[in-house]
């Protein structure tokens, strides 16, 4: 279907990203964690929220939906809302982002349901360094979890790294090689000031990708670009045998908004226009009004209408961080 979800400044939106828990078993610092709740607020969307807002968001014209948190596979309901999306609502394209620690169990329910990729964080291959910015993490359960998903076939499976000075960027080299003998995308996001810290200290941390690629390039040679598509946040290149790619996320150093195609909806009900802008519009009394998914198709066109046309890259105090957003 043609999207009729269209901007004020003529951004097409055909991606929507829902958190569906602000909850999170690892606590990275540039995400914020808000600790360990152990359930899920009052409000948190449930299954027929999720219903609603799918049948409104396919009658825009979304294509592509991504189950976010929080750690998404904290909700035992995932499968259940992965199936509304593929079978129900036949959306061509339904990922899932996830920290991968629970995934290689609960990996066989979600492929029974549809699920078409997934995106996984993996900010260091060290496992040290990576149970150190994870707060705890077990890098083995979430190899065991990416192995899981290169058996099952689904492809590109996607790595993410928020590269951190003085935190993990010892680790680009390594992660960047793990491009070398399988298809995997290593792609390198640049901290965003999303986690409320000073901003002395964010400045302390941030790495632009620029230097990142320059680092990886100082190794490898220079790394050819591959064409994607332009509304992905990703750009993409490669080293020219290897079999995976290496992509730079780059938000803060060269903004990609002219061609932001998204939308999120928060796991308390809101819809968030921009992640880098505060303003969000409540969908709770649409959600729970007598013709939800007519109410919740007004909220998304007001939503789109609000959309403003860049995001604030700079510090600045958020009324929530990312883990309670959703990436
Ligand atoms: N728990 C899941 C996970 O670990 O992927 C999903 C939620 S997490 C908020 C989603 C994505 O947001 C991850 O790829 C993470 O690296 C990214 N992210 C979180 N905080 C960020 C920040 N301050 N700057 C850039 N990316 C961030």
């Amino acid at each position: 279907m043609e999207s009729s979800l269209v901007d004020r400044f003529g951004r097409v939106i055909k991606d929507l990203r829902i958190s569906i828990t602000p909850r999170c078993n690892y606590k990275c610092s540039y995400c914020d964690p808000l600790g360990i709740i152990q359930k899920d607020p009052v409000g948190t969307v449930t299954v027929a929220d999720i219903d609603n807002v799918l049948a409104a968001a396919v009658e825009l014209g979304i294509e592509s939906l991504r189950f976010t948190g929080g750690e998404p596979l904290l909700r035992q309901e995932l499968p259940e809302m992965i199936a509304l999306a593929k079978q129900v609502y036949k959306i061509e394209d339904v990922a899932i982002t996830t920290n991968a620690s629970l995934l290689k169990r609960r990996l066989p329910d979600l492929l029974k349901a549809g699920l078409d990729r997934v995106n996984i964080s993996f900010d260091a291959s060290n496992p040290e360094v990576f149970k150190k910015i994870t707060s705890g993490g077990n890098i083995k359960q979430v190899w065991e979890g990416i192995d899981a998903v290169v058996a099952a076939g689904l492809q590109p499976v996607k790595l993410n790294a928020v590269i951190m000075k003085d935190v993990n960027d010892s680790e680009i080299i390594g992660l960047a090689e793990l491009s070398r003998e399988l298809p995997y995308h290593i792609r390198f996001i640049e901290y965003m000031h999303l986690n409320n810290s000073d901003s002395d200290s964010y400045f302390k941390h941030f790495v632009a990708g620029k230097d990142i690629k320059a680092k990886i390039e100082a190794k490898f040679g220079q790394l050819e670009k591959i064409d994607n598509d332009p509304s992905a946040p990703a750009r993409l290149f490669k080293v020219k045998t290897w079999a995976g790619a290496i992509g730079f996320i780059n938000p803060v150093s060269e903004p990609f908004c002219g061609a932001c195609s998204r939308m999120r909806l928060t796991s308390d009900a809101k819809l968030r226009p921009c992640l880098l802008t505060d303003r969000e519009i409540s969908v709770r009394e649409a959600l729970d009004s007598k013709k939800p998914v007519e109410a919740v198709i007004e909220m998304f066109l007001l939503a789109a209408h609000r959309k403003v046309k860049s995001g604030i890259t700079v510090p600045t105090n958020r009324p929530r961080t990312m883990v309670s957003i959703g990436g």
